[in-house]
C-alpha cells in the first residue's frame, strides 16, 4: 500500500513523554500550514487514477487538534478520495484520544486507518515514560476502532525505562491478542533535549546497545511472522533521526531493519549449516536475488561469520527462486521452517561485535 505522508510534528499534543523532543520541535513547527500541506499533496499524488494509496497525517496527536483543523485536513484528503486518486485516509494519535466522539468524527470524515502510539502494554513502563495513559486505554481504543470498521496500526517501543526483553515480548503478545492489522516497532533511542537524555546523562537510564536491540527485535519479528502479523517498519528512518537533530544515545542505525532481517537469516542459515561445520568442500546455497542483501548481512557480516564455520560456503543467485526460499541441490527450504529449527541460544549469539 502506497502512503502519501504529511507530517504534523507534535501538533495537538498536550503531553511530555520522556522520550519525545516535543518542546524543541514545536518551536520549529508552530504554525498550522494548510497551504503547504495542500501543495505537498498536489506534488505527491499522481493525477491519473485509480489510486490505491492512502493519505496519512503522521507525527502529532491528530484527534487532539482543534476540530476545525482536523476537519480542514480531512476534507482536503477526502477530495482526493472522491476523485479516486487515493483509496483512504489514515491518521496517527494517542490511545486516550480515541473516545467514542473522536472515533465517530474520524469515521464521518472518511478516515479508514488509525495508527496508535501504544509503545508498551506494561503500565509500569507507560508510567515511567510519562505517557499519561495505561495499557487498558489502548485496548479500549482498539475495540472502539474495530467496532467502527477501521484498520488499526500499533506502534511499540521496546527499551523504554523499566523495559526488558521479557516486557517487550509480553507487550508484543498482548498486541497480538488485540489483533491490530499491522505493527511498527521502534526500539527506544535517546533524542537530545528530552527527559530521557537527562535520565541517561545522570546514569538513571541505560539504553539498549545495538546488539541487544537487534536481538530482541529479531525475536519480535520472528513471533510476528509466526502470527502472520505484518510489521511495516522496524527502527526509525534515518530522516526522522536527522530531523530531530541526531540521536544522543541508543540503538539507532540507518539500516536497522536490515540488521534485524539479517539476524533472522543468520539463525536460519546456522540451522542449515551446523551439521557441516568445518567442511571445506564447496557448499552451494541458491538464494533469491531479493534476499541476497539480507542473507549476506550489513557489510557482509553474516557471510564472514558463516564462512568461518563452513569455509566452502557459496551463495548463488537463482532467479527462479521465490523470496524467502533457499535451495540446496534439489531441496527447497523456507525461512520460517528453518527458523523453527533454530535454538534460542544460537539466535542470541552476538554477531555485531
Ligand atoms: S504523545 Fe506522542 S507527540 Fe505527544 S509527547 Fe508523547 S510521543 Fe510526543
Amino acid at each position: 500500500m502506497q502512503v502519501f505522508p504529511i507530517f504534523l510534528p507534535h501538533h495537538g499534543c498536550p503531553h511530555r513523554c520522556c522520550f519525545c523532543d516535543q518542546r524543541r520541535t514545536t518551536q520549529q513547527f508552530c504554525a498550522f500550514e494548510h497551504d503547504r500541506i495542500e501543495s505537498d499533496l498536489a506534488d505527491m499524488i499522481p493525477e491519473e487514477g485509480p489510486g490505491e494509496g492512502e493519505i496519512a497525517f503522521y507525527g502529532g496527536t491528530f484527534t487532539l487538534l482543534p476540530p476545525g483543523e482536523q476537519k480542514a485536513l480531512l476534507e482536503l484528503a477526502l477530495g482526493y478520495v472522491n476523485r479516486g486518486l487515493v483509496r483512504g485516509v489514515r491518521v496517527s494519535t494517542r490511545p486516550d484520544a480515541l473516545e467514542d466522539c473522536q472515533v465517530e468524527f474520524l469515521v464521518r470524515h472518511g478516515v479508514t486507518t488509525v495508527e496508535i502510539g501504544a509503545q508498551s502494554f506494561d503500565d509500569r513502563v507507560l508510567n515511567a515514560a510519562g505517557r499519561g495513559h495505561d495499557a487498558a486505554s489502548t485496548l479500549d481504543a482498539i475495540e472502539r476502532l474495530r467496532k467502527n470498521g477501521m484498520k488499526i496500526g500499533l506502534q511499540l517501543m521496546p527499551g523504554l525505562p523499566g523495559s526488558s526483553f521479557d516486557e517487550a515480548l509480553f507487550s508484543l503478545r498482548t498486541a497480538f491478542e488485540a489483533r491490530p492489522d499491522f505493527l511498527r516497532i521502534y526500539p527506544t533511542v535517546v533524542f537530545p533535549g528530552t527527559e530521557l537524555e537527562s535520565l541517561w546523562r545522570r546514569g538513571l537510564y541505560r539504553p539498549w546497545s545495538l546488539n541487544e536491540a537487534v536481538d530482541i527485535c529479531a525475536d519480535m519479528l520472528k513471533e510476528c511472522r509466526r502470527q502472520s502479523m505484518p510489521v511495516i517498519r522496524l527502527g526509525l528512518q534515518q530522516v526522522d533521526a536527522l530531523e530531530r537533530g541526531g540521536v544522543a544515545a541508543g540503538p539507532h542505525h540507518p539500516a536497522f531493519g536490515q540488521l534485524v532481517r539479517s539476524r533472522l537469516w543468520y539463525g536460519a542459515l546456522m540451522s542449515l549449516l551446523s551439521p557441516l561445520q568445518n567442511g571445506t568442500k564447496p557448499f552451494r546455497v541458491r538464494v533469491s536475488r531479493a534476499d541476497l542483501g539480507d542473507i549476506l548481512g550489513h557489510r557482509r557480516t553474516n557471510i564472514e561469520k558463516l564462512r568461518s564455520l563452513v569455509p566452502g560456503l557459496v551463495f548463488e543467485i537463482s532467479d527462479d527462486l521465490r523470496r524467502e526460499h533457499l535451495a540446496v541441490e534439489n531441496r527447497l527450504f523456507h525461512l520460517d521452517s528453518l527458523l523453527q529449527q533454530t535454538p534460542r541460544e544460537e539466535r542470541h549469539e552476538s554477531i555485531f561485535g
